[in-house]
């Protein structure tokens, strides 16, 4: 039973120590939440916002925040699909990019999943493999062990693994080779279906926070000169958020402009403004974008 004061605050699951920890943390960091963290605690409490953070295991995670000991967690979404709690996602985080593959031994010809076809996969996530080996009508054994999967098929205990991977040095290493991606991952931040409206509330105003962060990530300022004649081509290349700002220049016949890139885009248009007659041209990272 919660008592009144924890009706009041969001107690966050965070992994205590491993791949999501220090992003997790920066991340709370960059939406200007303040932890108080102690070496080997357990839980923490933010000193400008009212979260309290605790620090578990990430496997456990999704089953903490079904049970409502933790109203919200920040964890892998292969985790929280590997688990199947009932959690929801709320919103993606942008880190702990990965992918869940099929692994074969690099002589091994794969030319589709149905090279699985009464095979022994070696994995620590039989749930996913599963579903996977299922919508493809494939029958295989599941071999389910908790660490260092890729060392299975060099010892002759499974013909294919199915593993984390993120540049895939640890398969070549180990003589293997990635044939197929099964699941694409990162870290989410899944909630509680009970939770109350002022922790509703608190949510909103942390995703908020969140969602201004990613952007902010994703986009760059970039200020650049530009002879007049040349203006309306260059801010057609440009995207912005509304239109570029366009300033004289103490330079007659000269304007400054400033405007907000995607990521994605970003080398694309880079180039085009040069060709277009740019020049001077500033990149500035953003560190919140409130739109
Ligand atoms: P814990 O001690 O909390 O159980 P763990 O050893 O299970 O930790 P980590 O290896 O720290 O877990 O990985 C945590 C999560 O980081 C993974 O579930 C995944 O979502 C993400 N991740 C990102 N890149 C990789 C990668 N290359 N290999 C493994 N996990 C990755
Ligand atoms: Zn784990």
């Amino acid at each position: 039973m919660k008592n009144n004061n924890e009706n009041y605050k969001l107690r966050l699951a965070i992994q205590k120590s491993g791949r999501l920890h220090d992003d997790s943390m920066r991340l709370l960091k960059e939406c200007g939440i303040d932890i108080s963290n102690g070496v080997n605690k357990l839980k923490a409490d933010a000193t400008n916002f009212p979260i309290e953070v605790f620090f578990l295991r990430d496997d456990d995670i999704p089953q903490y925040v079904e049970d409502g000991v933790a109203d919200i967690g920040f964890v892998g979404e292969n985790v929280v699909f590997e688990k199947n709690k009932k959690v929801e996602i709320e919103e993606k985080l942008g880190f702990g990019k990965c992918r869940l593959s099929m692994a074969v031994q690099r002589n091994e010809v794969y030319e589709n999943a149905y090279f699985l076809q009464n095979k022994k996969i070696a994995t620590s996530y039989p749930v996913i493999v599963s579903n996977f080996l299922k919508t493809k009508g494939i029958e295989a054994e599941i071999h389910e062990i908790s660490g260092s999967v890729e060392i299975a098929p060099g010892i002759g205990l499974a013909d294919a693994i199915c593993d984390l991977v993120s540049s895939g040095s640890t398969l070549f290493m180990n003589g293997l080779k990635e044939v197929e991606v099964i699941f694409e991952s990162q870290a989410v931040l899944i909630k509680n279906n009970l939770l109350n409206e002022v922790q509703q509330q608190l949510l909103q105003r942390l995703i908020f926070r969140i969602q201004s962060v990613k952007k902010a990530k994703n986009n760059k300022y970039i200020l650049l000169n530009a002879p007049n004649n040349k203006l309306d081509e260059i801010i057609g290349l440009l995207p912005g958020m509304k239109s570029p700002t366009v300033l004289p220049l103490a330079t007659e016949g000269w304007s400054s402009v400033h405007s907000v890139l995607n990521e994605n885009d970003f080398w694309n248009i880079i180039e085009q403004l040069k060709a277009a007659g740019a020049e001077g041209i500033l990149v500035v990272p953003i560190e919140k974008m409130i739109i």
